[in-house]
């Protein structure tokens, strides 16, 4: 455990030694028959006879305690040394990282750590400037800032989305500044909607450089 509302995931296998990841690949756990929940590499690191396949996840299951959250009680259930189906990873044509030397903006949520972890370390390797914009429940923002030092980590307010809407809002003229950045916007999927427009319509950003992908929505199980 990370912090109260962070948990590091590593999951260990000879069959990983061959694979890599990029910004933006998802794997799924299986939670029933026919359900899965999404979840983001942070990073696969190479250990001896295989490779160790790090996710950070929030743990928000004491937030919805009046419904069901089987992914969130899956992981909670898992202790060190358990099997675990890991399905293989990768990332959608809509949502991937972009291959080329613009900026790139991220804004997300507790969920999206994992997802900027992966971000930074790439941008860091190909020499491109990152802005994450975290917005993350105060007592998770001193572990969010160790995972992503880089990052803005914004404390989260009661109501998804609202801290970084006030952080857009005061950091517009910053944002204009960004040469055609490319920005990718995770996490919660009403927050992102209002993001996009703010994007958009008060920076100028073209519609066609942001990429979104719901990560979980208000009144939604399992995205
Ligand atoms: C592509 C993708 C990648 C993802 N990567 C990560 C990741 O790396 N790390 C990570 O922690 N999560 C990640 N998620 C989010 C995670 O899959 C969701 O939080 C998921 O809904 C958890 O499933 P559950 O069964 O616990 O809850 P669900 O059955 O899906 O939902 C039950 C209730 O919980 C609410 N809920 C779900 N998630 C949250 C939340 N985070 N905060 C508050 N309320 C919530 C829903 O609105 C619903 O009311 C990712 C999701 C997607 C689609």
């Amino acid at each position: 455990m990370l912090s109260p509302g962070l948990r590091r995931l590593v999951l260990r296998s000879p069959d990983f030694a061959e694979l890599g990841t990029d910004p933006c690949d998802v794997t799924a756990f299986r939670v029933s028959r026919v359900d899965y929940r999404h979840y983001t590499p942070a990073g696969l690191e190479p250990v001896d006879g295989g490779a160790d396949l790090t996710i950070i996840v929030q743990r928000h299951g004491e937030h919805v305690a009046d419904e069901p959250t089987p992914g969130h009680d899956l992981i909670e259930g898992w202790t060190a040394g358990d099997d675990v189906r890991v399905c293989q990873w990768s990332s959608t044509r809509a949502f991937r990282w972009h291959e080329d030397d613009s900026p790139v903006l991220l804004l997300g949520d507790a969920t999206v750590i994992s997802l900027a972890t992966a971000m930074q370390r790439r941008a860091t390797r190909e020499g491109r400037d990152l802005l994450s914009v975290l917005e993350v429940p105060v007592e998770d923002v001193d572990a969010a800032l160790s995972l992503v030092p880089d990052a803005v980590v914004v404390p989260a307010g009661r109501e998804p989305g609202i801290a970084t809407d006030a952080w857009l809002a005061e950091n517009v003229e910053a944002l204009r500044l960004l040469h055609a950045p490319k920005a990718y916007l995770a996490g919660h999927g009403q927050s992102i909607q209002r993001q996009r427009s703010v994007l958009c319509d008060v920076v100028g950003l073209d519609r066609r450089s942001i990429r979104t992908q719901p990560y979980w929505a208000t009144g939604k199980a399992g995205l």
